[in-house]
């Protein structure tokens, strides 16, 4: 490390401990530990609001209630659904420190949502993907309401929506574009998942496309000939999947549905594929989508131009790509503000965790060169994006003590 890069790190450090010393700062810290069965009791009734990507409405209502309830400022939703809400603080200048949590989940509408309680575990789908989070925000709101402590900056509280799957960090996307919000948040702390071994540094870019051929489709025998969608389009993978994946840096590419065809002896009309690709690189990204463009296009005038010479070009083949999602790679620069103080935190606690690489709601502000992580909300648990997903609370309050010292030491806690 740099003489500098030290110097900076043992005073981020010093920071840190005098805050923690401090007394406001404590009684917030003993808040947690002692309203542990308050925060279960959160957890299960958000739990039980469905929230499927594009239906957040009744859990986002949900927690302007309990935003307002909690006296936070300025508590709203807004035109896409996040819900914000302000602790507000001591300068004039409206700086932020936001802290977020997705409140969408994976399960679509319809999905019997049996939250209950096993043995000191929280069980059902979404408790701890994000209703961990979520309930991270309120008890940090919560702590914050009931302790003295004095910051500088504004702590933003956003419960957000679209961070799974096709939502594809709509609630971000939205918040970032925002002037009001894009130019006053300096640091971002994404809350999602149990945990507190983790800091998501590096934004993993993904993109999606379903690619759709078709022809004008007939009888496998008389109408033999006619371009056949499905086998075109088996070609083009063939091909596409053929590219050099880099394993610097770390690239997948993968088909996870493809879909086509009536019966055995039709020739289809319409064959379709969704592709995933993956990267830490935006530019390997642009490549492989190159790549997959290509590949379709070469089968499709393979085809065209081998059997089917003469044939009217009403029956040849013709296909689209369309984009389906795409998130930004992105990575926190070396030195950034915000890891040299989680790091003197843990330090504080005692706590170690390494950097880690996802795609999360994190990747829009570190997209934009803003500094921001992803952490756990302490805890612990598995079986996400299924019906049998748990959490388990104990220790939480670690986590919870981790993103408060590291929102006060961001938005700086006068002497
Ligand atoms: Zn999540």
């Amino acid at each position: 490390m740099p003489a500098v890069a030290k110097v900076e790190a043992s005073r981020a450090q010093q920071e840190v401990d005098r805050l923690a010393a401090l007394r406001p700062a404590q009684r917030a810290f003993a808040w947690f530990a002692a309203h542990e069965p308050h925060l279960r009791r959160w957890q299960m009734e958000l739990a039980r609001i469905p929230a499927p990507p594009f239906g957040e409405a009744a859990r986002a209502e949900w927690l302007r209630a309990r935003f307002a309830e909690l006296g936070l400022e300025d508590v709203h939703v807004d035109s896409v659904g996040n819900v914000l809400g302000i602790h507000r603080g001591t300068e004039k200048a409206a700086r932020h420190v936001a802290i977020t949590a997705h409140i969408d989940t994976v399960f679509p509408a319809g999905t019997p949502l049996d939250i209950r309680e096993e043995g000191g575990k929280l069980c059902g789908p979404g408790i701890s993907d994000n209703a961990s989070g979520v309930t991270a925000l309120l008890a940090l709101a919560a702590a914050l309401a009931d302790s003295p402590v004095r910051h500088s900056a504004n702590i933003l509280f956003v419960g957000n929506v679209g961070e799974e799957g096709e939502g594809d960090l709509r609630g971000m996307r939205h918040l970032f574009s925002d002037p009001r919000w894009k130019d006053s948040i300096a640091h971002t702390i994404v809350v999602d998942g149990s945990g507190t071994d983790t800091i998501v540094t590096q934004a993993l870019g993904s993109r999606r496309f379903e690619v759709t051929v078709r022809g004008p489709g007939g009888h496998s025998w008389s109408d033999f000939g006619a371009p056949n969608p499905i086998v075109i389009l088996s070609r083009a993978i063939a091909t596409f999947t053929r590219a050099k994946l880099p394993a610097e840096p770390r690239t997948s590419a993968s088909v996870g549905v493809i879909q086509g065809g009536t019966s055995v002896n039709t020739i289809p009309e319409s064959a379709s594929a969704r592709v995933d690709i993956r990267s830490t690189s935006s530019q390997e990204m642009e490549r492989l989508e190159r790549a997959l463009r290509v590949a379709v296009e070469e089968a499709v005038a393979e085809d065209s131009g081998s059997q089917r010479r003469n044939a009217p070009a009403k029956s040849r083949a013709a296909f689209e790509i369309a984009s389906i999602g795409s998130r930004p790679a992105a990575e926190l620069r070396e030195g950034a503000r915000i890891l040299e103080v989680i790091r003197a935190v843990d330090a504080h606690l005692g706590n170690t965790a390494r950097l880690h690489r996802a795609s999360t709601d994190a990747n829009i502000p570190l997209s934009l060169g803003l500094e921001a992580v992803s952490l756990g909300a302490g805890g612990s648990g598995g079986g996400a994006h299924t019906l049998h997903e748990w959490y388990d609370p104990s220790g939480r309050e670690l986590a919870l003590q981790r993103i408060l010292l590291t929102a006060l030491t961001l938005a700086g806690v006068p002497e």
